[in-house]
């Protein structure tokens, strides 16, 4: 596996390559058949992988809150939701969720575990959405979500290696 300091640069560097590949999904592949292959690769190369020594996704993004988690969040801290909010969260005018204020996103801790527990939100739970079914209308933001989880990445270089992708063109 790619180490989690590398995945940047090696996806910029197959950025062409990978773009080509993502059409050639979007016009070949059965949207059943390429969910089916997406869960199986998730399932293989996310058995043996820690993601706590990677923990890219919440270094590289601000963690998302959606309202409705706000009580129950601020719950878990032992803080009041106003105390929450003030302490990690900021809001832009016309969003849906909370943003927390930093990147890094400020729940992230040093040892890769959630400040959050089990109380981080599902986006945080199904990223990188590579076992969620639709993989074909969300190719595009595949290509971004390779740019940051080791697992995305090699599971798109799997998928080019069993579509013979290289030897194709
Ligand atoms: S989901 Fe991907 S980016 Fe997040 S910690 Fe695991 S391997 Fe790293
Ligand atoms: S809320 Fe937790 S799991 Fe989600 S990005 Fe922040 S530290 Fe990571």
């Amino acid at each position: 596996m790619i180490s989690p300091d590398k995945v940047r640069e090696e996806a910029k560097k197959r950025e062409n390559e990978n773009f080509k590949f993502r059409t050639f999904l979007k016009c070949h592949v059965d949207e059943d058949e390429l969910d089916s292959q997406f869960l199986r690769l998730h399932k293989e190369l996310f058995a043996d992988y820690d993601c706590s020594k990677c923990r890219n996704c919440c270094k590289m993004y601000k963690g998302s809150i959606p309202p409705e988690d706000i009580d129950r969040d601020a719950q878990y801290l032992g803080i009041s939701p106003e105390q929450f909010i003030d302490t990690y969260l900021e809001k832009e005018e016309f969003a849906l969720n909370y943003q927390t204020k930093h990147k890094p996103c400020d729940f992230w801790q040093e040892d890769g575990n959630c400040k959050l527990g089990d109380c981080k939100p599902n986006s945080c739970k199904k990223y990188p959405y590579t076992d969620q079914p639709e993989r074909l209308s969300s190719l595009l933001s595949m290509l971004d979500t390779i740019e940051i989880c080791p697992v995305a990445f090699k599971i798109f270089e799997r998928l080019k290696q069993e579509y013979r992708f290289r030897t194709r063109r």
